[in-house]
C-alpha cells in the first residue's frame, strides 16, 4: 500500500503560541488514524494542516507524494473532505442542499444527475434519507452530525478527516458511526479522526497518535499508545482499561 498522507516535522504557531511542534505521521490507503490528546493539545490544528487550510510555518504535508502547498484548493477538495466539530451558518438550507455543497468541487455550472445521485448515496450511508427535506435548524445535534458527514461523503473523498465525530451522538449512533467508518476503510479510504473517545480509537484505529502540548507523545498501534502510563501522563487521570472488550474509561485521579 502506498502512503497517502505524509506529514513531516510540522510546526504551527498562532502568533506566539506554538500549537504544533515537530509533528510527523504517515497514513496509507485503507487505514484509520486516531489523533488523541487533551483539550488544546493540537488535534484540530493538525487536521487543518492536513486539509491545507492552515499552512505550517515549518515542515510539510504530502498528499499522494505531492507537496500540499503546491496543489490548487479545488484539487485538494476533490480528494479530501473535512468534517468539522460544529457548524453554525447554514441553518436555513435543507439537508439535501447542504449535502449538495459537498459536490461543489465537481460542479461547474448546475448540479447534474450524477451529483444528485451522489447526494442520495451519501445520505443513505448515514441513514439520513428521511431528513433530506428538513432544514438544518430543524435537526437534533446527532442528525446535524450525520448531515455534516453526508456532505463530506458526497464528494467521494479519498481522505476523510473527522474532528470529534462522536461528541453529539447517542449511544446507538456512536456504534453505527463506527461501522460506517469501518465500511469506508474497507473501500480503501484514509480516515483520520481527532477524538476524545479513547474507546472508539482503541476499537477502530489501525494507528494512533497521542499529542501533548503540540508534540507527539506516543505513536503506533492503538494498544501501544493507549497504555495506562501514557494516558495517565497525558490526561492526568488513571484509566480503567478492559482489554477484552476494548473499553477505556477514566477511573480516578493519580
Ligand atoms: P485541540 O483540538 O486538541 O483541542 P487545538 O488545535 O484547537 O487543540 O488548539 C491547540 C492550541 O492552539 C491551543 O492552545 C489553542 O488555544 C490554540 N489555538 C487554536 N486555534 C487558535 C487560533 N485560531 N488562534 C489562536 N490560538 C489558537
Ligand atoms: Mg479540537
Amino acid at each position: 500500500m502506498v502512503i497517502k498522507i505524509e506529514v513531516k516535522d510540522v510546526r504551527v504557531y498562532y502568533k506566539s503560541i506554538k500549537a504544533l511542534d515537530g509533528v510527523s505521521l504517515s497514513v496509507r490507503n485503507g487505514e484509520i488514524l486516531s489523533i488523541l490528546g487533551p483539550n488544546g493539545s493540537g488535534k484540530s490544528t493538525l487536521l487543518k494542516v492536513i486539509n491545507g487550510v492552515l499552512r505550517p510555518r515549518y515542515g510539510a504535508v504530502y498528499l499522494d507524494q505531492r507537496y500540499l502547498g503546491s496543489l490548487p484548493p479545488r484539487e485538494i477538495a476533490k480528494k479530501m473532505s473535512f468534517v468539522p466539530q460544529g457548524l453554525h451558518a447554514y441553518g436555513m438550507l435543507t439537508v439535501y442542499d447542504f449535502v449538495m455543497t459537498g459536490r461543489k468541487p465537481f460542479i461547474s455550472f448546475v448540479p447534474s444527475k450524477i451529483d444528485e445521485e451522489k447526494v442520495y448515496e451519501a445520505l443513505k450511508t448515514v441513514e439520513a434519507i428521511d431528513l433530506a427535506e428538513r432544514t438544518l435548524e430543524e435537526l437534533s445535534g446527532g442528525e446535524l452530525q450525520r448531515a455534516i458527514i453526508a456532505r463530506a461523503l458526497a464528494g467521494e473523498p479519498e481522505v476523510l478527516l473527522l474532528d470529534e465525530p462522536t461528541s453529539n451522538l447517542d449511544l446507538k449512533y456512536q456504534v453505527e458511526l463506527q461501522e460506517i467508518i469501518k465500511g469506508l476503510r474497507a473501500k480503501g479510504l484514509v480516515i483520520i479522526l481527532a477524538t476524545h473517545d479513547l474507546t472508539l480509537a482503541y476499537r477502530i484505529s489501525d494507528k494512533a497518535l497521542m499529542l501533548n502540548c503540540g508534540k507527539v507523545f506516543a505513536a503506533g498501534k492503538p494498544d501501544e499508545v493507549l497504555t495506562p502510563e501514557c494516558i495517565q501522563k497525558v490526561y492526568g487521570i488513571k484509566p480503567l482499561i478492559i482489554a477484552e472488550h476494548k473499553i477505556i474509561i477514566p477511573k480516578e485521579l493519580p
